[in-house]
Formats: C-alpha cells, structure tokens, sequence
C-alpha cells in the first residue's frame, strides 16, 4: 500500500541532532511528497508505532538505544521558496530558515542565525524576544499549509493558530508556510544579539524563560550551575540555559543535569521549569 515509500530501519539519527547525541531510528522515511507522507503516516499506524517529524534536529534530545517511532524526514520535494502574489513567499517545511533571511536579509533580519527548517520553526514558533515582545516566525507569516494525522491537507490562518513563545498549537505535520516579509516591517533592519556562539553541540536553550522578566539563564547562573558538568554533558560558561555535549554526552548524564536544574529552581525558588528542548525517549 506504501510502495513509494523508501523505509530505512535502525539508522543512527545522533548526528541529526545539533547536540550529538541519542540512537537509531526504528524506521526512517524521506518524504518527497504528500503521498510519501500519508505512507509513513500508514506504516506507523500498520507497525503500531508513533511518528515524529525531524526538522534540522536543533532543538532535540534523543534517548540512546533503538528510538521505536517512525521518523520522518522532509526530502528534497519540501525545501524551496517560490514567489507569489503581492511579494509574499511560498517556502516549503525543509527549507532552513537561514536560506529564507539570506533571500531576504532586511525583511527577515530578525530571525539571524535561527537554526533549523521552516517546520520545525513554525512548530515551535521559534524566535527572539525584542524588547518586552516576543517575535515568532508565526508574526511574518499569513497561512501554514499542513497535513493533519487523518491524511487531510488544509491551509491554516495564521491568525486562527494560538501561537505564543514557543509554542504554535499546529497539529500535524507542517508542509509549506506563506510569508508575508510585510508583517515584520517594524523590524526590518533589526538584527537581534544572538545569545551565545558555542564550540560545543548543543541544542541551544534547554528551558523556557518562566517569565519575561526571568530569563532561565539568569536563574541557573544564580543557582550556581554555570560550568557543572555530569560525564561530558556541561552547563555552558557562556550562558547557563546551554547544555554542551564536550566530548560524547551520554542520554543519561545529559537528562540527569538538566533533571538535577530543575529540582534546584523548584526546591530553592519555587520556580517550575519547563523544557524547551524536545526530549525523545
Ligand atoms: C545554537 C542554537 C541556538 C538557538 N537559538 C534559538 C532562538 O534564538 N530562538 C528559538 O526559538 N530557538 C532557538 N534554538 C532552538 C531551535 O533552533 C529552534 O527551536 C528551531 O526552530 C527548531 O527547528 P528544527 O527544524 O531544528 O526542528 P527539530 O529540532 O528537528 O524539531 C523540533 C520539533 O518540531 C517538530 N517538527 C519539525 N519539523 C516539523 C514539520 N515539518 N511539521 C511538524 N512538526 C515538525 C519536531 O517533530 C519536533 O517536535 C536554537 C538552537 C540552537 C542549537
């Protein structure tokens, strides 16, 4: 029924992730097409298995061991930016979002150096926050075009997502997203200062701020973990809300000092720290 489908099995994903780290996909599919997609879509459902989309793999943790989903991964037929009425941009869910700030470097300006796919940014509506205001890739967007887990397309209003920091509200998966570089006209030209550049994989903050005005960065920092380090998984010098894989990070040691910063934060100021990093077990 899936004949189109290239299905892989036990390929290693550790580097997939921008922090090196985690196992093998129990099955993996490229998918070029809405018709690849509703096949892996069926194939997870055939092997009883969840499905994961796996964008530039910037902002995930991977468990180590064999990782039972079914991954899929956006081919070729998803990365691109085509031109359509009224200077608006069709880009597809693969695309990087650095290939959409290098087309139109004013216009997007603000999203410099985001790592990851349109996908996986809109998902998470990853962005920067710009004096009190948080700019998500939602606010330079008019329309997500998504494939819903019942094999249904349909094109989503931007302004009918509940989207917030990092968070979207989208169900399924993300195949292409109109732009509207004139929604971000107030911030044309403003290159936000990027928090930090690091030598060492990462993926980049491990946890939402708890408020605008708490940074989680500030509150590790004060709780005194910059530097601590369990096997070769250690908190950033640069900037507390990093963790770094310095050498090969095990799962475990990774996920016990990012457990061991949040029961700190919890038992010391009462704070509740929530992951912004996606942990995949
Ligand atoms: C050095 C560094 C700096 C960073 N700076 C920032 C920053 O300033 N602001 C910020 O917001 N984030 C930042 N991040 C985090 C990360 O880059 C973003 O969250 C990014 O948008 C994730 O995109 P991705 O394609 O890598 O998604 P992935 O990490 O691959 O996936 C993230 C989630 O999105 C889902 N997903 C991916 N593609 C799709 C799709 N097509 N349809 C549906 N779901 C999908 C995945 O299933 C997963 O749940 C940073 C990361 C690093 C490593």
């Amino acid at each position: 029924m899936f004949k189109r489908v290239v299905v892989k099995e036990l390929v290693s994903l550790k580097n997939s992730t921008s922090f090196r780290i985690g196992g093998k996909a129990r099955y993996l599919v490229i998918a070029n097409d809405e018709e690849d997609l509703r096949g892996a879509l069926e194939l997870a459902s055939g092997v009883g298995l969840p499905w994961m989309v796996l964008g530039g793999g910037t902002n995930l943790l991977l468990a180590e061991g064999i990782l039972n989903y079914v991954f899929i991964r956006l081919g070729r037929g998803f990365v691109g930016v085509n031109a359509v009425e009224g200077g608006r941009l069709e880009v597809g869910a693969g695309t990087p979002v650095e290939r959409l700030v290098r087309l139109k470097p004013c216009e997007f300006s603000i999203f410099f150096g985001l790592p990851g796919t349109v996908g996986g940014g809109l998902k998470g509506n990853a962005g920067v926050r710009i004096g009190n205001r948080y700019v998500g890739l939602l606010d330079a967007c008019e329309r997500v075009k998504v494939l819903r887990p019942d094999g249904a397309v349909l094109w989503i209003d931007a302004k009918d997502l509940p989207k917030g920091y990092r968070y979207s509200g989208i169900d399924g998966i993300i195949l292409s997203a109109v732009f509207d570089p004139g929604r971000l006209q107030e911030f044309w030209g403003v290159i936000p200062q990027r928090p930090v550049v690091e030598p060492f994989p990462n993926a980049g903050c491990v946890f939402k701020n708890p408020s605008p005005d708490l940074s989680a960065g500030r509150l590790i920092e004060e709780l005194g973990f910059k530097g601590v380090r369990r096997g070769d998984a250690m908190v950033s010098r640069l900037h507390a809300n990093f963790v770094l894989n310095v050498g090969n990070a095990r799962f475990d040691d990774t996920m016990g000092l990012i457990e061991e910063i949040r029961s700190r934060a919890k038992q010391e100021r009462g704070i509740d720290l929530q992951l912004e990093i996606k942990v995949v077990r």
